[in-house]
């Protein structure tokens, strides 16, 4: 089946109890056993699972092409689960690139629990070959990056890792669809939920995917269920519904933001636009290569620096202020005041994520507020 198709059907059934063609939300957090004491419908307690879970599990890991999959009440949750799932002493093999949360969940909390790590630059495959250790279990890659669109080039990198006992994992987060982890020998992807998926800013979620139904997966399916940072059902609900039209908002919102790109590219108030759909940008080829279409997301830096970039980000009218991305609305924000101290965003940094209005508004917008 073609992804559009998949993304309707899979994890769906007409309930067999009343017909309905969408599935009813399953509150109930307990289940009734068997007479002889046995739970042969699969449901026991809503922790370990309920059947709206399982539905948003088996349709995303349709949809990625994967074994299994472990839905979580966020993206950090299910971040925090596959490092929870290694022993210490494990080395993880980090992007310095990667989303902000992420690193820092390893930084602060992780290596005090004794996992190893090294930040380092995974679309230089040197550095990742010279950092690779006999103790790495997992290697942390992201693209497009966060915040400068950075590519890295997944097939080269888990070519690489394979060459050891390490795992690799995929936030696919950024370019749901439009890149297929698995086909280019990842091992997990990671999605935070509450960006595309849920589609419209209002659910939170996070979901592993796993390639395989493997032992490692097995440890991460055990934390979810005993750790319990599960989704409720309606938020599996709403996140499900929201894969409905995935494939579709991918492809607008991945059009809306080339126009965009184009646009800010040859603005005079503009030193730099960072969006792996221009020519000019250095991992055009790759994601040429990795990705269907360049995504959603873009950042660009302002002439005259960090005041000029709050200045236009005050003045957008369809845009609105506010962090997170993935949804129908357009977004705008200045990345490195809210990543605070450490970060890696350029002062003069405005992200975008480009909803699914009409491109020429948005164009038009920008051009206003950029005065
Ligand atoms: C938002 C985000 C996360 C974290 O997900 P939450 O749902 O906010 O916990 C992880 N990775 C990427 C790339 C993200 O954009």
């Amino acid at each position: 089946m073609k992804i559009e198709t998949l993304a309707v059907h899979a994890g769906s059934a007409v309930d067999p109890a009343t017909g309905a063609v969408s599935a009813p939300i399953y509150l109930s957090t307990t289940y009734e056993r068997d007479i002889e004491g046995t739970y042969s419908r699969g449901f026991m307690y809503t922790r370990n699972n309920n059947p709206n879970r399982e539905a948003l599990e088996r349709g995303v890991s349709a949809l990625e092409g994967g074994d299994a999959a472990a839905a979580f009440g966020s993206g950090m949750a299910a971040a925090m689960a596959l490092f929870q799932a290694l022993d210490p002493g494990d080395h993880v093999l980090a992007h310095v690139d990667a989303y902000y949360g992420t690193s820092r969940l390893l930084r602060e909390t992780f290596l005090r629990w004794g996992l190893e790590g090294d930040f380092v630059d995974m679309s230089n495959l040197d550095e990742i070959k010279k950092a690779l250790r006999p103790r790495t279990k997992l290697a942390w890659t992201e693209t497009p990056s966060n915040p400068l669109l950075k590519i890295v080039d997944l097939a080269a990198v888990a070519e690489i890792v394979h060459r050891t006992n390490a795992l690799c994992v995929c936030d696919n987060t950024w370019a749901p669809v439009l890149q297929r982890p698995f086909d280019l020998g990842i091992d997990l992807v990671l999605h935070s939920t509450t960006k595309y998926f849920g589609g419209h800013c209002d659910v939170a979620g996070g979901i592993v995917i796993a390639k395989k139904d493997d032992d490692f997966f097995q440890r991460v399916r055990t934390i979810q269920y005993s750790g319990g940072a599960v989704p409720s059902p309606f938020d599996c609900w709403l996140i499900l519904r929201g894969m409905r039209t995935l494939p579709w908002r991918m492809r607008a919102h991945s059009e809306n933001a080339m126009k965009v790109a184009e646009f800010l590219a040859q603005h005079p108030k503009v030193e730099v636009v960072h969006y792996p759909g221009l020519h000019t940008s250095p991992g055009h080829e790759i994601a040429g290569r990795q990705m269907s279409m360049f995504g959603g997301m873009l950042s660009f830096e302002v002439k005259d620096g960090r005041d000029a970039a709050m200045s236009a980000a005050a003045k957008t009218k369809i845009f609105t202020r506010a962090t997170s991305l993935g949804g129908v609305e357009s977004l705008i924000e200045h990345r490195a005041s809210i990543e605070g101290s450490g970060t890696t965003s350029p002062v003069n940094l405005l992200r975008l994520s480009v909803g699914l209005e009409n491109a020429d508004d948005l164009i038009e917008d920008l051009d206003q507020a950029l005065g």
